[in-house]
């Protein structure tokens, strides 16, 4: 057995302020620490009237308050995709957090604080866990990629001057910022894009759209046959 007194964890500076990080490897299912604190009785006013960023409701009578300085648990910060869970035993009143996957020395120990505390604390000023972080970035970069795309495609097709090559990549992509470049070309696009999807609606399938943008004549309706023309 471990020294039961030296824990895994240390209080360490973290993105949002302070965290709990681990020290040694804690595996996967570990107990690692309790949260816990003063009982709160909601059917005592005294109780009920109780507000701090650290109670932690066990069952709709009994709520922990967790604020206590001794209670190093309320340093663990929220994940929406974390290592650990708060496990909770109504009939004990005992809050355990819990490793839910191994855990590496360094790695932040955090826990999923659930939609309550979500929609009141985090949602107003944007979770910072790194799951939302990382979707952040990521849709920056998609963003950013988008835009790069369609200034190269734009440059691109201000290169080409053969129609059938502006309308067949123009019916694949069909953004905005291409549409300045040729006004009148964008028209009949368009229309080649109206009816290619008419048709691949009843087709259903990606290889008639390729087909139907350079076909589209044929199935070109009245309105689209006058802005092709
Ligand atoms: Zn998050």
């Amino acid at each position: 057995m471990p020294d039961p007194s030296s824990k895994p964890y240390r209080v360490g500076r973290s993105k949002t302020g302070l965290g709990l990080f681990a020290t040694e490897p804690i595996k996967k299912g570990t107990k690692i620490i309790r949260y816990f604190g003063p009982m709160l009785d909601c059917n005592k006013k005294k109780d009920d009237a109780v507000e701090n960023k650290y109670l932690f409701q066990i069952s709709k009578r009994w709520t922990v308050d967790g604020s206590v300085r001794k209670n190093i648990a309320r340093y663990i910060n929220h994940s929406c995709k974390p290592n650990a869970e708060s496990d909770v035993s109504v009939r004990k009143r005992k809050i355990m957090i819990r490793a839910i996957k191994n855990i590496e020395p360094g790695e932040e120990i955090n826990y999923d604080y659930g939609t309550e505390y979500f929609k009141e604390y985090l949602k107003p000023i944007g979770c910072k866990c790194d799951a939302c972080e990382k979707k952040r970035l990521k849709k920056a970069a998609e963003a950013r990629a988008e835009k790069k795309q369609d200034k190269q495609k734009a440059k691109g097709k201000a290169d080409k001057s053969k129609d059938k090559e502006a309308a067949k990549s123009k019916a694949k992509a069909g953004k905005p910022k291409a549409e300045k470049v040729k006004a009148d070309k964008v028209k009949s696009s368009k229309a080649d894009m109206k009816s290619a999807k008419a048709k691949s609606a009843k087709a259903g399938a990606k290889a008639s759209k390729a087909k139907a943008s350079k076909t589209q004549p044929k199935s070109a309706k009245p309105k689209s046959g006058k802005a092709a023309a």
